[in-house]
């Protein structure tokens, strides 16, 4: 029986960096002054956000003032979405969005109202079986009144790493706003946004092992953006509200971390990724691993078991310490299958079957021989479970 605890979660969230905690607790206690003040604990406020803001900056290779520190990614994703959507009608730029089939619920859902009740129209990109958007089908979806595209760089729940640059330069060609999702991809895809081609780009602190409650928002100088919050002037009034320092401070040395060793947290992970992928489909008849086979997030390996329901496979594991998620982290415990892998073709009962093992910066070599050796007899006790 497995002992020691092993967290295989971290597209769900990450633990918070003792480094980071160490950065942002003065911040608390000992310099909380409000960053619009004028003396000198407000001055010393102000500063921490003025040198996190170009951190991210530097990272993200734009200018400070393209950073709009957010409560969430969710929040990010609205600013954006709504922010954009509504500029650009008023502009009479037009009311018709294009977004993927897999987008998260945080892109999904605005886009759905915005769709639902303020009279915008959206198209849908469908993806391939391995979650991916091809970018020809969003160059066929642009029309005329087109006025913004939202595709996530990296998906959730299958890890699937989207083709952002080259959407990006269709985007451009047609003067299009583009907005990325890359929540998930923030600690292991390159950022650098003129790279990407991206106008827009959402991150959230609780991914990249920064506190649940920060996020970070890129908008590229000139996109036109109608703030759905009002209020101060806090982050140019895009988003209005005392700024968090503390968070503020934590989100910024958590990118600075991950980026200090990206390439090679990337070159560990992939390798006890693609160990852990092999092993689990030589193992388990009737296994298969959902999303692109090279294509995807270093942490990401996600499967599906044919006459295996997912709950029974979670609760089983967890009673060997072994955590993990089935589809996104905020549909897990509904009986529903996951809109990902339905809109990559998948069968609604195969669908139900979802594993999603996500690795992090505490994963070792050890914890995947105890998933490999424990598995198996998981999947084929939940199996035989369900046949009575
Ligand atoms: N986008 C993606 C792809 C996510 O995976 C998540 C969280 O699971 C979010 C957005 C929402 O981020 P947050 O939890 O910071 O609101």
């Amino acid at each position: 029986m497995t002992k020691k605890t092993i967290y295989l979660d971290h597209a769900a969230t990450t633990p918070v960096d003792p480094q980071v905690v160490a950065a942002m607790l003065p911040y608390f206690s000992d310099i909380y002054g409000n960053a619009s003040g004028i003396h000198k604990q407000a001055r010393q406020s102000a500063g921490a956000i003025s040198t996190s803001r170009q951190t991210v900056a530097d990272i993200l290779g734009c200018s400070p003032q393209e950073i709009i520190f957010t409560a969430c990614g969710t929040e990010s994703d609205n600013i954006a979405i709504r922010g954009v959507a509504w500029a650009r009608r008023q502009a009479g730029q037009g009311h018709h969005l294009i977004t993927s089939s897999i987008e998260h619920h945080a892109v999904g859902c605005t886009i759905n109202q915005l769709c639902d009740k303020f009279g915008f129209e959206q198209t849908v990109v469908p993806v391939d079986k391995h979650g991916q958007v091809n970018p020809a089908d969003i160059k066929a979806a642009i029309r005329p009144e087109t006025s913004l595209i939202s595709i996530m760089y990296a998906n959730n729940e299958v890890g699937a790493v989207q083709p952002i640059a080259e959407i990006g330069e269709i985007a451009r060609e047609h003067d299009i706003p583009f907005h990325t999702d890359a929540v998930q991809a923030a600690a292991y895809e390159p950022l650098s946004v003129n790279a990407l081609n991206v106008d827009l780009l959402a991150i959230s602190g609780h991914k990249i092992y920064a506190p649940k409650g920060i996020g970070i928002l890129y908008v590229r100088q000139g996109t036109p953006l109608l703030a759905p919050y009002t209020g101060g002037s806090h982050e140019q009034k895009r988003r209005p509200g005392t700024e968090n320092v503390p968070y503020i401070v934590a989100i910024a040395k958590s990118l600075e971390l991950i980026d200090s060793h990206r390439n090679d947290e990337r070159a560990r992970l992939i390798q006890l990724r693609d160990w852990l992928i092999k092993g689990v489909l030589e193992a388990i008849p009737g296994s298969g691993l959902s999303g692109h086979p090279t294509e995807r997030l270093p942490n990401s390996a996600s499967f599906v078991f044919e006459g295996c329901e997912a709950d029974g496979l979670l609760m089983h594991l967890d009673m060997l310490g072994i955590q993990a998620a089935s589809g996104s982290s905020c549909t897990t415990g509904m009986p529903e299958p996951s809109h990902v892998l339905m809109a990559m073709g998948y069968p609604h009962e195969l669908s139900l079957s979802a594993l999603r093992l996500t690795l992090g910066q505490q994963t070792v070599a050890t914890d995947i021989d105890d998933v490999l050796a424990n598995l198996p007899q998981v999947v084929e006790k939940v199996r035989t479970l369900a046949r009575y």
